[in-house]
Order: C-alpha cells, then structure tokens, then sequence
C-alpha cells in the first residue's frame, strides 16, 4: 500500500510545464518549491511557489500572465513565510512567469506558517479558475474533497521524479549570486501577524468536519423566520423572500399572520395556491413596508432589501426581549448580495449606516458561496457579459434557463436595450406580471426569438438554440455541474462572494454568526466571527469562547454562560437556537453546556 504522500508526490510529479497556461477551469496538481506565503490586505493566503522554469504555451503567455498575479506592493500586507533570498533573486531575476501563486483557504492554512521557503510540497486539486479577466489559482477550503491538499516533501524522500525535479531546482539556484540584500516588499513593524496565525493555527483538524447549517430560524417561542412548519408554534412569522427554499410549508393550510415585504405580499396569495376567487383571510398576509422600524408587542423589527431577488428583505429585531434571548440584537439576512452598492450604503451617511452602529447578538447569514473563493463580477458587468453573448449570436435562439422568481430587472433591462421580447414561461410570467415586469420591448425578429425556459427543461430547446446560463453554478465546485458543450456561462449572482460576506460583516458589532445555507467548517466559522467589528464587550465574549476550546473542562465548571452565546466545541456540533426545545431549558453554565453539546443525541428529557 502506497502512502498518501506517495500517491500525492506521484500525481503532483505529472505537472506538465508546457500546458500550465491552459489549464484553466481545470484542476491541476503540481510539485513545487516553496518561495513564500503572503497575506494580502484583503486577508487572501497566498502560497507562492516554483518550479525553476518558465511556463507555456508561450501563445498564452501574455494573455496569463497579465491578469494572473496578484500579490503587488499594493496588496501586500505581510509576510507568513518569508522568501529565501536565494529563491528570491532567482525569481526576481527570471521574471514572475516563473511563480505560481495559490489562494490557500481555511482548513488548508492549517500548518502552512510551519513551511520554510525552500522546502517541497505537493499540491493536489488546485483550481484555475477566472472571472472576467481576473485569474487566479485557489486551493478551496470545505475539506479533502478529491484529496485535495498540501503536502511537505521530505528532501530524500525516495521517488524518482521527485529527485529529477529537485536537482533541476537546485542547480537553477546555484547559479544565483548576490543575493543577500534581497528585499521584495517592505514588512511594516506593526503588522500583527499572529492574529490570524494563531487564529487557524490554534484549530485542530476537525477544522474540515462539516457543521450544520441552521435551517430553522427561531427567536425565542414567538418568532419565526423562514420556517412556516406546524411545529414552530410561533406567533409571529416572517419571511424574507418568495424562493422555495424559504417558504416551505406556507400553503392553503397555514392560517398564522405572515410579515413580509410589500412585494412579497403580492407574490404569496398566488405562491399559497389562492386565487380571485378565493382569496386568503384578511390579516393572513401583513406587509411590512421598508426602512422602518415596526413595534409590535415585545419587539420592533425593520426590514431592509437584501440586494437579492424582487421583494427580497433583511430583518433586524431589536428590543429587551430580543436581547434577553439573543444577548443583543438580531439580523436575519436571509439571502443577500452585498455587491458594491450594498456595502456603499452602509457607510457613514449613507441609507443603511444604522444597522451598523446596532449591537447584534446573532447574525442570521447566507453563506451560498462562502467555500467558494473568487471574485464575483457586479451585476452590471454581468448584464455587459451577457449583452455582448447574445450579440455575438444574431441568428441562433438564444434560450435562457431560469427560476420562476428572480432576475427580472436583467431580462427587462436586456429586451430594453435590444430592443427585442423576451418570451418568458407561463409559471414565471404570472410573478413577472405580479412584480410590474416585462419584457415585452420592440418587435420580434424574423430569424430568432429569445426566451426564458423553466430551469431543468431542456427538452424545449429547439435546434440551432445557444443556451445560455446566467448563474454561479459551473465555478461552484464540487456540485456536478458539466462544462457541457454549447452552454454559454454568465458569471451571475444574486448572492455574496466570500469576500463580500467579509466586507459585509466588517461593518457589524456581533457575537456570534449562525450560517444558514450550507454546512461549514469551524475554522470558516472562525473567519466570519473574526471578520465583525471590535468592541471591548465583544473581545470579552471571544475570549470566553476562545478559552473554551484550550481549558480542561473542570477549570470551566460554575463559570456562567454569558447570554446569547452559541455554544460550540470542536468535537460536537453545535448547540443551535433550538435551545427553547430542550425541556430543562437554556444551559446556565459552561459545565452544563459541554454536557449537553457532547451528549446531544440523548432523549431529550431529562428524565432519561
Ligand atoms: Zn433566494
């Protein structure tokens, strides 16, 4: 039996140089020489490597190599791994086409300050990937999917093409002289490099398990958001948005108040199966307009737009009982883009300036593409992107799979400004017309039409059709989506880049984050919680976290458990608001918590 590094030095070792350039949108595994780790200002790792040679084809060279760096003197924050003077000048004097420079995320820093340049490491599963014309190489986080990782090579470690490679490197390295005075880019004195070192360092590997995302959310007994079962009992119910995935059990049988936002509330007799003839019970549907502050009996909740689809809201709950609950005040989310508009008006000044200056005790977030680390193009350069594909294809039908709720303002901005109709789907047109809608500009051209079909139905393509899919789907990794044949892809997202949920969450004062759309890892956990703004009573509460993780659990015995706090430890999930539904009630002690998160799949009855 072969070992892991064995297999991971065999594959790495089929590295072709000569194809480097065209492996993009591919994933590729490579054996390198460490030259350094770097951290940006924007928080990226990057892992800089080489393989004492020049890359190709040398057609792509230029095209590559343009928009493919990205560590300049002015992202440069500090160094993790400094460079070897030698590595350094023989870099320096080659030109950058001799780097690689790998994005390296969550579970993968783990170790990676403990690397030296000079040493040898095998990488395996990194993905070349680009978006409009940024390019860039990126070790995922979420895990060891298709053996995804880095491994450190031992110099006399015996396989023979490793032992090619290192002499080839080695002898490109004597030949470098006067390099002692080497310097790249200026350290700053003050840069705190530990604080997010120590951050991932102090992680164990359970830093790849994933949790599990809160998919009931639950504010104390009588609120409800987006969880519309039976069960949830609340008397107060709110939803953020008309998606599916939201409005589960919301149908002809639920009889409780629901508070949504103007636009939803025109959606939802339709979406609850209600018609002209039968209309829901006055009071069934409450919208709440937006940007104001709502009382009800024992909270006040405002709802923001989301940025996401039509009618798509946030709510913040603030108040002595929200606060009681939640050790502050609550943000609800729900699905949201936090593009460049989004993050502009949360600034001094600006319309949504106030929710920064509130002390949440939760953040409800989307974290969709958290995992996912690349840019996301506005939605202005998408519509651009795709303007330009539908031109490019003047007499072919241009078919357009999509939901029956949202990206309405691009398909009516795009019959505008080609002043052509857009056929929609009779289920998607029924919410268009809802929502004020069309599509319906300028006249039908005699040699193609353009039309909207229903997501998964592909069989209405007619020949001599271009699909073309407006979604982030094809870069997610690891969802099966084909890179089939034909498929025009607009880089298009409704929902945050990672390093948009970043600058998002760098405006808000919190506790604790509870992602709500996809599994994570604890160290991702880790980055949001660590992306919100300070206060001293914040760093009280991370300190208490933090030392739950390195404390021996009799230290922690009769200390409190601040309110609000989600407890969590690295070997059990977490204790998720559901808390209300444990008949003994909330825990009152660290003790009493690490008991329960440990022991979680007992009855829950305390009698047992
Ligand atoms: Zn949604």
């Amino acid at each position: 039996m072969s070992t892991m590094l064995e297999r991971r030095v065999s594959v790495a070792s089929k590295f072709q140089d000569d194809r480097y350039y065209m492996v993009f949108h591919a994933y590729f595994d490579v054996l390198a020489q460490v030259h350094s780790v770097v951290e940006t200002k924007n928080g990226s790792w990057t892992l800089r490597v080489w393989r004492a040679q020049k890359f190709g084809p040398e057609a792509s060279k230029e095209k590559r190599e343009m928009n493919l760096f990205h560590v300049t003197e002015n992202t440069f924050k500090c160094y993790i791994v400094p460079p070897d003077p030698r590595i350094g000048k023989a870099v320096e004097e080659s030109g950058k086409e001799f780097l690689i420079e790998i994005d390296v995320y969550d579970d993968h820093r783990i170790g990676i300050e403990k690397l030296n340049s000079g040493d040898f490491v095998a990488l395996q599963n990194v993905h070349a990937a680009s978006v409009g014309l940024t390019e860039m190489q990126v070790l995922h986080g979420g895990g060891q999917a298709y053996n995804r990782g880095i491994s450190k090579v031992p110099v006399d470690f015996r396989n023979e093409a490793f032992q090619i490679f290192k002499k080839r490197v080695e002898s490109v390295l004597e030949a470098v002289t006067d390099c002692d005075n080497f310097i790249e880019f200026q350290q700053k004195e003050n840069v705190v490099q530990s604080e997010t070192s120590t951050q991932t360092s102090s992680s164990n590997t359970s830093g790849d398990a994933d949790l599990k995302h809160c998919q009931q959310i639950k504010i104390g007994e009588d609120i409800s958001v987006d969880y519309f079962l039976k069960k949830s009992g609340s008397r107060y119910n709110f939803l953020t948005h008309a998606h599916s995935d939201h409005y589960r059990g919301l149908d002809k049988k639920w009889t409780r108040s629901v508070y949504c936002s103007p636009e939803t509330a025109k959606l939802l007799p339709h979406i609850m199966g209600y018609t002209a003839d039968s209309p829901p019970p006055a009071g069934l549907i409450n919208p709440l307009e937006e940007n104001v502050p709502h009382k009800f009996d024992s909270f006040q909740v405002t709802l923001v737009n989301a940025n996401h689809c039509p009618g798509a809201v946030m709510f913040v709950f603030e108040g002595s009982k929200i606060e009681e609950i939640a050790g502050g005040a609550v943000l609800c989310t729900g699905d949201f883009r936090a593009d460049k508009m989004f993050l502009e008006s949360l600034k001094p000044g600006n319309q949504l300036h106030w929710m920064t200056e509130i002390k949440f005790g939760i953040i409800y977030l989307d974290n969709t593409y958290f995992s996912l680390d690349m840019p996301f193009p506005e939605r202005c350069e998408a519509e651009k992107i795709l303007l330009k594909a539908i031109e490019a294809h003047p007499h072919e039908n241009i078919v357009i799979p999509l939901h029956r709720l949202g990206r309405e303002e691009l398909i009516q901005a795009i019959s505008r400004i080609l002043n052509e109709p857009i056929m929609v789907y009779d289920e998607r047109k029924v919410i268009s017309d809802l929502l004020d809608f069309s599509s319906n500009c300028g006249v039908l051209k005699q040699y193609r039409d353009i039309k909207v079909i229903k997501k998964g139905s592909y069989c209405e393509i007619s020949q001599n059709s271009v699909i073309i899919d407006i979604s982030m789907l094809y870069y997610t990794f690891g969802n099966g989506v084909n890179d089939d044949e034909g498929i025009i892809r607009i880089p298009y997202s409704d929902h945050s880049s990672r390093s948009e949920i970043l600058k998002f969450l760098s405006h808000f004062h919190f506790k604790t984050i509870t992602p709500c759309t996809k599994k994570y890892s604890i160290i991702e956990l880790a980055s949001l919680e660590n992306a919100g703004k300070r206060s001293e009573e914040d760093h009280t509460v991370e300190k208490t976290q933090s030392t739950i993780q390195g404390t021996p659990i009799s230290q922690l015995q009769e200390d409190p458990l601040p309110p609000g706090v989600v407890f969590r430890t690295n070997t059990c999930d977490f204790m998720d608001m559901d808390l209300d539904n444990w008949p003994e009630g909330p825990p009152k002690t660290f003790a009493e918590a690490i008991a329960r998160a440990n022991n979680s799949r007992r009855p829950r009855n305390p009698g047992l």
